[in-house]
């Protein structure tokens, strides 16, 4: 099980929750962490070029949102930042290098949330829409809505002046390789679905931020799940299961076998556990992800941090793209295992 925290004594939540919300914010450190997908990531399986370019992506990726955080901008417009750098890189699977579902086709999910106001935003099962962290955004700030699937959504985003794209866009061809190959085991074995998974790399981005303000802004943008069937939505655009943020507790971005983190509620578990049994934002990663996620027979991680820039990222799968930047550090990038 792999668990990091990165967290000052003096930063621990649990040590005083009665400060006003002016202490609060004096000690705000501006925050930024990032994912890349976890699973089967081990060092064995990469190329040091592979794994110079997935460093090297994971720290364009913090230091996109780092600086607008330094320039002062809001935790939402680093989330948003952040992952679209990902999503034009064919390495994770968002946007550019999307999963394919069972039919060959590339579907995307994302989604957004604003722990400042509570509001938030998604769009699942879109495949024109070049950016669609930036529709999801679009969805919680224009729109009296929180989800908008399919053509809703594409006519929706269209609307809003967002870019479209033609489908063949998100095409990848090392992507799609893998794809056959998956198609082709699953097809047959017995248990089909399920049983590749244990090796499976999921390759989903995600962002939370911490701004000057002390606000929490968190988001997820994927391509879903290798060979799912029509119309299958994950929990990536789902608020409380893939994104959520809350100022008083915590934001995270999950990754993983999506249908677990659904039924569990895993986001929204995580800030439910700090909120009503009063402890840190790594004990109630290490639970959630741990023992209950594991439990299940879920895979995959999170991402997270709280007020005070305390940030854990917890992961039941071999490895897991990963990194975070705090205010005057440089930025930490980590793949495999503990
Ligand atoms: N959680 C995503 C889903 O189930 C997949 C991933 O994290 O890569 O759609």
């Amino acid at each position: 099980m792999n668990s990091c925290t990165y967290q000052d004594q003096k930063n621990d939540l649990s040590a005083d929750n009665t400060k006003s919300s002016e202490e609060v914010h004096d000690a705000v450190p501006i925050t930024l962490v990032i994912h890349g997908g976890a699973g089967n990531i081990k060092k064995e399986n990469m190329t040091p070029e592979h794994e110079e370019a997935y460093r090297a992506k994971l720290e364009e990726a913090l230091m996109t949102g780092y600086t607008l955080l330094k320039e002062g901008k809001s935790a939402m417009d680093a989330v948003t930042a952040t992952i679209q750098v990902m999503e034009k890189s064919p390495l994770f699977n968002a946007g550019v290098g999307a999963v394919f579902t069972n039919q060959g086709k590339n579907e995307l999910d994302a989604s957004v949330m604003d722990g400042s106001t509570g509001m938030a935003g998604a769009v699942a099962g879109v495949s024109i829409i070049k950016s669609p962290i930036l529709a999801a955004r679009a969805v919680m700030e224009q729109s009296p809505h929180v989800m908008m699937s399919g053509q809703g959504a594409e006519l929706f985003a269209k609307e809003a002046g967002l870019e479209i794209v033609d489908p063949s866009y998100f095409f990848d061809q090392r992507r799609f390789e893998q794809f056959e190959k998956i198609k082709e085991q699953q097809e047959k074995k017995e248990t089909a679905y399920m049983q590749t998974y244990p090796d499976y790399k999921f390759g989903t981005v995600g962002c939370v931020a911490l701004d000057a303000e002390g606000n929490i802004a968190a988001g997820t943008s994927t391509g879903g799940m290798t060979n799912k069937k029509y119309g299958r939505i994950g929990d990536s655009p789902i608020i409380g299961a893939g994104t959520y943020a809350d100022n008083a507790t915590c934001g995270v971005s999950s990754t993983g076998h999506g249908e677990f983190f659904i039924r569990n509620v895993i986001a929204y578990d995580i800030a439910a556990n700090m909120k009503y049994r009063n402890i840190s934002l790594e004990q109630a990663t290490r639970e959630v992800i741990t023992r209950k996620l594991t439990l299940k027979g879920g895979t995959g991680g999170v991402i997270a941090l709280d007020k005070k820039g305390n940030v854990s990222i917890t992961f039941n799968t071999a490895g897991m793209f990963r990194g975070y930047i705090k205010d005057g550090s440089e930025p930490e990038i980590f793949m495999y295992g503990n």
